[in-house]
């Protein structure tokens, strides 16, 4: 390697110049209060910056403090978090907080050992909340950080986590010893906003002088794309009516969506005709056959690793459907709201509560 990207970490105070001069005003860079980072970098997990601004904003009405947060019933946060996915990351949030109010009092530690053992506390969000509200020494990599890390230092390959360690090796001697959580912030935002996947603004970066990557023309290759697997889901739900309510039922409480309310249905098989799956569907959840059944709605969403089709229909059932009381609920449409779900069935939610799903004419709410 050559010793361009070695030379001392010179660069460490060109990074904090230029986050001075250009960070975005970002509302929870407006505090050190250890709960609300936790929540912010909780939310940033697989989420853009734009898409979490109003989230966290209202998260922050509903549950100011940790034990406010800790009280909650676990239906209320997981409708706060519908739309940004990967749920998990809730029901790890409310874990936390019960567990930060039960056995600190509701304080938040502030060694890492203490922090790493609680539910969701990775290594990276644990570094990331030591370093931004309590200026420890934790240097944090992330998505931005590892692609920004890696040209600077022009390490080949696929960004994955496995090139952490050498990252870090390479970054923690160099690693200013007060405002960390400035500079981790510093190295996320240039990643971010200048070291971008694609297009990087080279002209404008101010470690363009350091970067092996740029020396050597290979900034759009380093790191080298993730090939996909992307797989596409047909699924098809009814929505049955019954006294002006509509029938949900919970998913299970662990894998995937775990907890959210949907409409009762399932995955298309293959070769299946949408209502030959409707009604198998309807047959092994409500034990029931399912009498008639008209199309009303398609949606669609893309999830991290599989698109989704949603067809709908509004369908009768030929008898009494055998109901699980934790599991199955006749809602009025305008609870609808009160209720959890992913986004797909939130789209046929919407859908079924605007004034178009009178029509008779199938929608797309593609
Ligand atoms: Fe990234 Fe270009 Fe800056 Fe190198 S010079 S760190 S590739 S923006």
């Amino acid at each position: 390697m050559s010793s361009k990207a070695g030379h001392g970490f010179h660069f460490s105070r060109a990074i904090l110049l230029w986050f001075h001069a250009h960070k975005r005003s970002l509302p929870w860079r407006k505090t050190r209060d250890p709960y609300k980072i936790w929540v912010s970098e909780i939310m940033l997990q697989q989420t853009t910056v734009g898409a979490v601004i109003p989230y966290y904003e209202k998260w922050l009405k509903r549950f100011p403090d940790v034990r406010s947060l800790s009280r909650a019933p676990l239906q209320k946060i997981l409708k706060a978090w519908q739309g940004l996915g990967y749920y998990q990351r809730a029901r790890n949030l409310h874990r936390a907080a019960k567990i930060l109010v039960q056995e600190k009092g509701g304080k938040f530690p502030d060694r890492y050992e203490e922090l790493r053992v609680l539910p969701g506390f990775g290594a990276y969000t644990t570094a990331a909340v030591l370093s931004i509200a309590f200026d420890r020494p934790y240097p944090v990599i992330d998505a931005n950080v590892r692609r920004l890390l890696m040209r600077i230092y022009g390490i080949r390959g696929e960004a994955d986590a496995e090139r952490d360690k050498i990252l870090l090796n390479r970054l923690i001697p160099h690693f200013p010893k007060q405002n960390a959580g400035t500079f981790n912030q510093a190295l996320m935002e240039l990643g971010a906003l200048i070291c971008k996947p694609r297009n990087p603004i080279c002209l404008l970066c101010p470690v363009q002088t350091s970067c092996l990557a740029f020396e050597r023309g290979e900034q759009e290759v380093i790191p080298r794309p993730k090939r996909r697997t992307y797989h596409k889901i047909e699924a098809v739900v009814a929505i049955i009516r019954k006294d002006g309510k509509v029938l949900l039922q919970k998913r299970p409480p662990t894998g995937l969506l775990a907890g959210l309310w949907e409409f009762p249905g399932g995955k298309k098989k293959p070769g299946e005709s949408l209502k030959a799956a409707l009604a198998r569907e309807i047959r092994e959840e409500l034990g029931v056959a399912l009498g008639k059944a008209r199309y009303l709605m398609r949606v669609r969403h893309s999830y991290t690793q599989f698109d989704v089709t949603l067809h709908a229909f509004e369908g009768t059932l030929q008898g009494e459907p055998k109901l699980k009381k934790n599991s199955h609920r006749w809602v009025g449409l305008r609870s609808l709201q009160s209720y959890p779900f992913p986004s797909g069935s939130a789209k046929i939610v919407k859908a079924l509560q605007s004034p178009a799903a009178s029509r008779s004419k199938p929608l797309d709410r593609s």
